[in-house]
């Protein structure tokens, strides 16, 4: 269950008393399953692998565990997070940051790519906590911008997309090789898929798992449906008018799809914004804080957003394509059920090969998706 536990509360796994009062303030009153798992073992100072459902609260574990190991009064960067997407790392930025509010004198920064450098110097002089993308962060080592010599803590969210490019995983392996021998090493993520396991063993000397529901990434609040197309845009408008949402999100794989739907949906008369990784930064962190603060109900997106993105009032999520791989899907539909909420997602199947992969991705997941039953539609298409 990924709902918090009733009987266990944080002060129970003796988080200080700073890290207990922003847990408080943030809103985290009781450790959820995996937190009351992983958080203990920690701070005992263990190398982990925290492997859980998306929506599970993952980024509380690290960041407990970074806040409670940081000593705010040596000026040098103790910890860094490395995150796969610039819009994780700021998202994690808050989190942290709304964690350790009671901390005194903690410095907290990111560093992401789209930025000015320039910036980044004055920040990296007092950064206890960096966060970022792994570009940017092997950037500012290698000039000499921040320093990591006093690094005791390395985490990296979301460990098996981080791993999955060559290029990211390259950046990784350097800054790896920059950092002190003597440090712990957190990875989290929704999946361990072998080559993440092989990688760690690189790394990590003894880790220890820390699993919940291996076997099972499927989220239990989500109803998961498909629907035979014939054309998109009118059928994503039916599902739009047909259907209750609070907040819904439109994965397309393609960028110019997402962006053509996004333009056909402003002008049918439903506000919607688009966000992809070809947009400049700005722009992307304007959309991602127009979904967070309400201002857009929906956000046609690239797997950009598939993962990492928590924006509690998504109880909606619409694939226009089916993604390539399962973990792609698993991902995108974490996006709706936050935290054991309820949730839909709808899947627009072609009726080749796209109605192939579905059922793969079904078998992979173990996950039921039901034909959309016509009764929920308003139109008729
Ligand atoms: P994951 O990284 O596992 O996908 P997140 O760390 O993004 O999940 O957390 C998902 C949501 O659950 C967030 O909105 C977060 O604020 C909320 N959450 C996490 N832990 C708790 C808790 N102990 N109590 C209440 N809400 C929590
Ligand atoms: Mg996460």
């Amino acid at each position: 269950d990924i709902v918090a536990q009733e009987s266990v509360t944080f002060e129970e796994i003796l988080v200080s008393d700073q890290v207990l009062s922003g847990l408080k303030k943030s809103g985290f009153h009781k450790p959820s399953p995996i937190q009351l798992k992983a958080i203990p073992l920690g701070r005992c100072g263990f190398d982990l692998v925290v492997q859980a459902k998306s929506g599970t609260g993952k980024t509380c574990v690290f960041s407990v565990v970074a806040l409670d190991s940081i000593n705010p009064k040596s000026v040098s960067t103790q910890v860094i997070v490395l995150a796969p997407t610039r819009e994780i790392a700021l998202q994690i930025h808050d989190v942290v940051s709304a964690i350790g509010q009671d901390i005194a004198n903690l410095s907290t920064q990111v560093f992401i790519g789209g930025t000015l450098v320039s910036d980044d110097r004055q920040k990296a002089k007092h950064c206890h906590i960096a966060i970022g993308s792994p570009g940017r962060i092997k950037q500012l080592i290698s000039l000499g911008v921040l320093l990591v010599n006093n690094v005791r803590l390395f985490v990296l969210d979301e460990a098996d997309k981080l791993i999955e490019e060559g290029s990211l995983q390259e950046q990784i392996n350097w800054i790896y090789s920059t950092l002190p021998s003597n440090k712990q090493m957190l990875a989290l993520s929704a999946t361990y898929p072998e080559v993440l396991a092989q990688f760690l063993t690189k790394y990590m000397r003894q880790p220890t798992f820390v699993r919940l529901n291996p076997r099972d990434p499927s989220l239990l609040g989500l109803k998961q449906y498909y629907l035979l197309y014939e054309e998109k845009t009118r059928h994503i408008i039916d599902i739009l008018s047909s259907i209750p949402y609070q907040q819904a999100l439109v994965f397309s794989n393609y960028h110019t799809r997402a962006e053509s739907l996004c333009q056909a949906l402003n002008s049918a008369g439903w506000p919607s914004t688009f966000i992809s990784g070809s947009m400049e930064q700005w722009r992307r962190t304007e959309a991602i804080n127009r979904l967070k603060t309400y201002k857009c109900r929906i956000l046609i997106s690239t797997d950009l957003t598939s993962r990492g993105i928590d924006a509690q009032n998504v109880d909606m999520v619409i694939n226009m394509d089916i993604p390539h791989e399962w973990e792609t899907y698993m991902h995108r539909i974490g996006r709706a059920g936050r935290f054991g909420g309820h949730g839909t997602a709808i899947s627009l199947v072609s009726p080749g090969n796209e109605v192939t992969r579905l059922h793969a991705i079904a078998a992979e997941c173990n996950a039921s998706i039901f034909p959309l039953p016509k009764d929920l539609l308003s139109l008729n298409l």
